[in-house]
């Protein structure tokens, strides 16, 4: 396998000292051991979606991709699988099943033990990110023993590495609750900023998934409403047409084109950015929740995001369109707003408030730093907490007063991994090295 790596935005690449394919615990604990016994360290790494260093590794790269399978289905719809599942295989087999997850994030190609690992998350305001529908994990720690955690057996290590960004141990496999086969009505639409933010609270309380897209230098916004029907009730799709202009062309092929238009003339952006706006018109469909959630991205991008309070969304939003007002900077890309339940998971973005979720983005050949830079600051000084797969600039020093479990977890992880087998730089930076 090769030796080189490169994360799916191409902001890190590496080269592992050695690969392997574990196919089951036994040989992951068997490849920890052998690591240890070199003096490398280990990452289990899934589908390098993450923007940060945090699957960066130069000692022993883990595949798990071969630790895919289906353990187990009960009744009350508890599924346990693989760890190195990714999301679309995991979604397909649910269906089989007549099952569904509760929530996704834009995308599926990630892992399920990538993505509960940095707190990949949906929208939703009573539906908590992906990790919280953990309900028992198996983890290889780096001694080599196996362990399960559960509400009810060791319930530090559950709450700790339920988003545990690969620092405890490698996960083998992942209990779910999940929940009967259910379809989305979506309604996408047009609408203008300041209409959203005056109605922000009903339109997130009134539909379970909502979210939208702001189309910088501009006040036009995409909202996208979904919510829960039965799967009896019939799909609507969108046609096979309509959906390869929309998802395909506009979103992909014309996208990538008005990027690159945008790169060499930035001054056109703007009236870019309101051509794109306008073009995405309104439409509605009915269709498998997972075929909803998820959509395919084929222009590279950077991305930063941080979750805040729920109540300060419509503030962060008005600052960062007066910074792009007021600044130079070209912003080719929607920003994206979503909204999540809060939950008990330590290091969660959602820990304990409600969220909202702001994600600004920037083209892959364009210079980001100065348009990140202002709007991690507009968001920090909010209270914000940043994605851990996501570009950020904190360090342990910033996010220890963001999260109330932070010391419980670097102790915990300290206990577990007294000599940073799991470490990297960017663990090291975001929660200091290892005691030892
Ligand atoms: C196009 C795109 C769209 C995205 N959309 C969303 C979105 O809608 N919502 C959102 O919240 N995020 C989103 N993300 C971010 C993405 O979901 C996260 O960065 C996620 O962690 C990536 O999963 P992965 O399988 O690629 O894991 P990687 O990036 O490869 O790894 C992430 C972390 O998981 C750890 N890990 C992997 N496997 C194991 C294991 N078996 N045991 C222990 N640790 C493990 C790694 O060591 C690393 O620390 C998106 C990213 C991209 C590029």
């Amino acid at each position: 396998m090769n030796r080189h790596w490169q994360n799916w935005a191409g902001t890190e690449s590496v080269a592992a000292a050695r690969v392997a394919e574990p196919r089951s615990a036994e040989e992951v604990a068997a490849c920890i051991g052998r690591a240890a016994g070199d003096g490398l360290r280990v990452k289990a790494v899934g589908s390098g979606h993450s923007f940060t260093g945090v699957a960066v590794t130069d000692g022993v790269r883990l595949d798990l991709g071969a630790l895919d399978r289906l353990i187990d289905v009960t009744e009350d719809c508890l599924v346990t699988v693989g760890a190195g599942i990714t999301l679309h295989r995991l979604n397909d087999l649910l269906w089989e099943h007549g099952l569904a997850l509760t929530n996704l994030g834009d995308i599926d190609r990630q892992t399920l033990a990538g993505a509960v690992s940095t707190g990949t998350h949906g929208t939703g305001a009573r539906f908590g990110g992906l990790a919280t529908q953990i309900r028992g994990l198996e983890l290889v720690l780096a001694d080599g023993s196996r362990v399960r955690c559960s509400a009810g057996e060791r319930p530090d290590l559950f709450a700790a590495s339920r988003v545990g960004l690969g620092a405890l141990g490698v996960i083998t496999a992942v209990t779910l609750q999940v929940e009967p086969a259910y379809a989305l009505h979506a309604r996408e639409e047009p609408a203008r900023l300041p209409d959203v933010l005056d109605t922000l609270d009903d339109l997130v309380d009134g539909n379970d998934h909502l979210d939208f897209y702001w189309f910088p230098h501009t006040d036009r916004v995409l909202t996208k409403r979904n919510n829960r029907v039965p799967v009896a009730d019939g799909l609507r799709p969108v046609g096979r047409v309509r959906g390869w202009v929309d998802d395909e062309l506009l979103s992909n092929r014309v996208f990538e084109l008005a990027n690159r238009v945008g790169r060499r003339a930035p001054a056109l952006i703007p009236s870019v950015n309101q051509v794109s706006a306008r073009a995405l018109t309104a439409r509605e469909y009915v269709d498998r929740s997972y075929r909803v959630f998820a959509s395919r991205r084929t222009v590279r991008f950077r991305e930063m995001e941080y979750a805040m309070p729920r109540a300060s969304v419509a503030d962060v939003l008005t600052a960062v369109d007066r910074w792009v007002r007021t600044h130079d900077e070209r912003i080719s890309f929607p920003v994206e707003v979503r909204f999540s339940a809060a939950d008990d998971i330590w290091l969660s973005t959602a820990y304990d408030r409600d969220t909202a979720y702001v994600a600004v983005h920037q083209y892959h050949r364009t210079p980001y730093d100065t348009y990140f830079d202002a709007v991690e600051q507009i968001m920090t000084q909010a209270g914000g907490r940043p994605h851990w797969g996501k570009l950020h600039t904190l360090g342990a020093d910033d996010l220890r007063p963001l999260y109330p479990r932070f010391d419980d977890f670097v102790r915990l992880r300290d206990g577990v991994d007294p000599a940073g087998l799991f470490a990297n730089p960017y663990l090291n930076r975001v929660l200091g090295r290892p005691a030892s």
